[in-house]
C-alpha cells in the first residue's frame, strides 16, 4: 500500500504548508506542568494553574506578536484555558491566523540494558485523544523522542525504537486529522565535535523517514522538527555560518523534499545564538527544497519570562521582550535579520539543561 489517503489528506497538506509560510514560525509553549514549574520557579512564582494561564496569555496576546507565527504548540491544559476575561486561547489564536498545536506524547522512559536511553510514551489511546483534541480545535501535534550522544550512543536499539514510535505516532495522528510535527532530538550533551553530531544527525533523521514511509506517512502532511547540527556543550563553540552548513547539508541529505518545512527547536542555545544560526541557513546558497524556520520553546521565552517576574507591572515590557524574538525569528526564516535584536536582558545566556525533560 502506499501512502495515507484518508479523509484528511488535502487539510493537512494544507495545514502543513500554512505552518511552513516563509516569515511565520511555532511558539512551543507545551511545557508539561512540571517543565513549566522550573521555568516559574526561577522567577520565583508558584506553579499553579492561574500562573500557567497567566504566563500563556501575555505570549498570546502580545499585540503584533501572532504576524509573526504559523502555529503555537500547547499543553493539554492551555488547549482549554481561557483569557482573563473569558476568551478561549484556541479561538485567540485562530483569530490571530495561528494554528492551535498540541504536545501528544507523555515523555520519555529508559531502554532496558542501554547507558540511559529512551523511548517516547504515549501510543495508547492516541487516536481517541487526537479526536478530542481535533475537536477543540488543535490542527497539528508534537511528539519529542530524544537521542544522545555517547562513545557507543546513539544505540542501534535507541535509533530503532525512536523512528519507529514517530512513525506510529505520525500515522495516528494524520487518520484523526492532526499534522505530525516528527521530533527527533539529539541532545546537545556531550564533548563531542560539529562532525560527529552531523553524522548522527544524518544516521537518525535516515531511520526515521524510512520508518515514516514504512507506516504510510504522507509526507505532505508532516514537519520535522530537528536539532540543529552543532558541536556538543562542552566542545569549542563554531560560527553560525558554519552550524548553517553542517545543518543544512545533513537534512539535504536525508529530508525528502516532499516535507514542506523543517522547524528547528533550540536545545539550550541563547536566544540570539538560535535566531542567528537559523537566518545563517536561510542566506545560505543552496538546494532548500522545504522551508526553514523555528519551534522555540526556550529560545522564544526566556527574556519574556525575566522581564515578566510573574509581576503585573512588568506585562508590558515582557511583551516588548516576545515581540522582539518574534519578530528577529521571524526575518530569521527569510534571511534577512540583522542582529538588532541582540541587546535585550537574557539574549545571549546559554538555556542549556543537562539531559533535557521537556
Ligand atoms: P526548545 O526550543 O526549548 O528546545 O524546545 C522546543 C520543544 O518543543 C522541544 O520539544
Amino acid at each position: 500500500m502506499s501512502c495515507f489517503k484518508g479523509k484528511y489528506h488535502d487539510e493537512l497538506i494544507a495545514n502543513a504548508a500554512y505552518i511552513g509560510t516563509p516569515g511565520k514560525g511555532i511558539l512551543a509553549a507545551d511545557e508539561s506542568t512540571g517543565t513549566i514549574g522550573k521555568r516559574l520557579s526561577s522567577i520565583n512564582v508558584e506553579n499553579v494553574e492561574t500562573n500557567r494561564r497567566a504566563l500563556r496569555e501575555l505570549l498570546f496576546c502580545t499585540p503584533g506578536a501572532l504576524q509573526y507565527l504559523s502555529g503555537v504548540i500547547l499543553f493539554e491544559e492551555t488547549l482549554y484555558q481561557k483569557t482573563a476575561s473569558g476568551k478561549p486561547f484556541v479561538d485567540v489564536l485562530k483569530e490571530g491566523g495561528v494554528l492551535p498545536g498540541i504536545k501528544v506524547d507523555k515523555g520519555t522512559v529508559e531502554l532496558a540494558g542501554t547507558n540511559g536511553e529512551t523511548t517516547t510514551q504515549g501510543l495508547d489511546g492516541l487516536a481517541q485523544r487526537c479526536q478530542q483534541y481535533y475537536a477543540a480545535g488543535a490542527r497539528f501535534a508534537k511528539w519529542r523522542a530524544v537521542l544522545k550522544i555517547g562513545p557507543t550512543e546513539p544505540s542501534q536499539l535507541a535509533i530503532n525504537e525512536n523512528a519507529n514510535g514517530l512513525a506510529r505516532y505520525a500515522i495516528i495522528c494524520q487518520e484523526n486529522g492532526l499534522v505530525p510535527i516528527v521530533e527527533p532530538e539529539i541532545l546537545v550533551d556531550g564533548p563531542h565535535d560539529i562532525q560527529r553530531c552531523a553524522d548522527v544527525t544524518e544516521r537518525v533523521l535516515a531511520a526515521v523517514y524510512k520508518a515514516l514511509n514504512d507506516h504510510h506517512v504522507l509526507l505532505e502532511g508532516t514537519l520535522l522538527k530537528p536539532n540543529m547540527v552543532t558541536p556538543g556543550s562542552d566542545a569549542k563553540k563554531v560560527s553560525p555560518q558554519v552550524i548553517a552548513e553542517h545543518t543544512v547539508r545533513a537534512l539535504q541529505r536525508t529530508v525528502p523534499a516532499a516535507v514542506p518545512a523543517i522547524v528547528f527547536l533550540s536545545g539550550g542555545q541563547s536566544e540570539e545564538q538560535a535566531t542567528l544560526n537559523l537566518n545563517a541557513m536561510n542566506q545560505l546558497k543552496g538546494k532548500k527544497p522545504w522551508s526553514l524556520s523555528f519551534s522555540f520553546g526556550r529560545a522564544l521565552q526566556q527574556s519574556t519570562l525575566k522581564a515578566w517576574a510573574g509581576k503585573e507591572e512588568n506585562v508590558q515590557k515582557a511583551r516588548a521582550a516576545f515581540l522582539t524574538r518574534c519578530k528577529a525569528n521571524s526575518e530569521a526564516t527569510l534571511g534577512t535579520y540583522k542582529g538588532d535584536a541582540a541587546q535585550g536582558e537574557g539574549v545571549s545566556e546559554s538555556l542549556h539543561v543537562k539531559d533535557y525533560k521537556y
